[in-house]
């Protein structure tokens, strides 16, 4: 793991959209890098309001022994809580995996405005990759989707947490 991102919690100013989701996108890395230490898959999610952020969470699904605790969802819940109202109409959600159907479903019953996800799940994705939930003609309200904003790491945090368990079932006593 490779952190090299400011501290600051706010963009840098005057900066060009990439460079304001690419700074998002490090916050969220940062929140799965916890959740890998945590031994959760680490995938993290951060929610901002006009560039600042007012939610950031981390997949918690074994540590809350509750399989709904992906990071979007806890993220929404902050957000919600730090509106004091379900509709986030201006807020833009960033995480470091395509989000799942249970997310999807939610972030657009929240009506996020834009969702930006670092790596794409081709079986499991609800942004395109599998099926698109963020985009559903028939559902009261779609999102902007931007894609591939720090694949590399986010896919990469991903195969090491994976490559990891494995090796720990290969090398436990009892081979479980
Ligand atoms: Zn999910």
């Amino acid at each position: 793991m490779n952190v090299e991102s400011p501290e600051s919690d706010s963009p840098p100013e005057g900066g060009l959209d990439l460079a304001t989701d690419t700074f998002l996108m490090e916050q969220a890395l940062r929140q799965a890098q916890r959740a890998y230490l945590d031994g959760e898959v680490p995938v993290g999610a951060v929610i901002a309001h006009e560039g600042h952020i007012i939610a950031r969470a981390f997949n918690q699904v074994e540590t809350l022994k509750d399989a709904t605790a992906h990071a979007e969802m806890l993220a929404l819940t902050q957000a919600q809580a730090a509106f004091g109202d379900w509709r986030l109409t201006d807020c833009d959600l960033f995480v470091t995996k395509e989000p799942c159907p249970m997310c999807a479903g939610a972030i657009v019953h929240c009506r996020i405005r834009r969702v930006i996800f670092g790596c794409g799940d081709e079986k499991g994705g609800a942004a395109g990759g599998m099926l698109n939930l963020l985009q559903q003609p028939t559902l009261n309200h779609r999102c902007t989707i931007t894609n591939g904003v720090l694949e590399d790491r986010s896919r990469q945090l991903l195969r090491e947490f994976f490559l990891e368990a494995r090796l720990k079932r290969k090398s436990a006593p009892d081979g479980s």
